[in-house]
């Protein structure tokens, strides 16, 4: 996949997830902020490790409020305080998509 094509799909897949998530916050549950989609994998961290595709992956993005989106951008819970997002991080370990140390950084083991 070449980067038109990540964000393209990237586009695509946010307008689908707040129609799919009723517009509405995953972690506190708010519908009157804004909405904004985090990477559970960041963007970042799926290049290092050559699977790009797990930027437009749906189970890859959460809808957060901006003050959610905040606490999740400076780490106090990239993901980890769900256990639906620990199995995600455990099935990408056990099919050779992640790496070990990715999969320290996002579970609490
Ligand atoms: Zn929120």
């Amino acid at each position: 996949m070449n980067k038109h094509q990540i964000e393209s799909g990237y586009r695509k897949a946010k307008a689908e997830i707040l129609e799919e998530r009723d517009h509405c916050c995953e972690s506190c549950g708010t519908t009157s902020k804004f909405l904004t989609p985090s990477h559970l994998i960041s963007r970042n961290d799926a290049n290092v490790i050559g699977h790009p595709e797990l930027i437009i992956d749906k189970k890859n993005i959460r809808i957060h409020c901006i003050d959610c989106h905040q606490s999740h951008e400076i780490g106090k819970n990239k993901g980890s305080d769900h256990s639906e997002n620990n199995n995600y991080f455990l099935e990408l370990h056990e099919s050779g998509i992640i790496p070990d140390w990715l999969l320290y950084k996002h579970t609490k083991i």
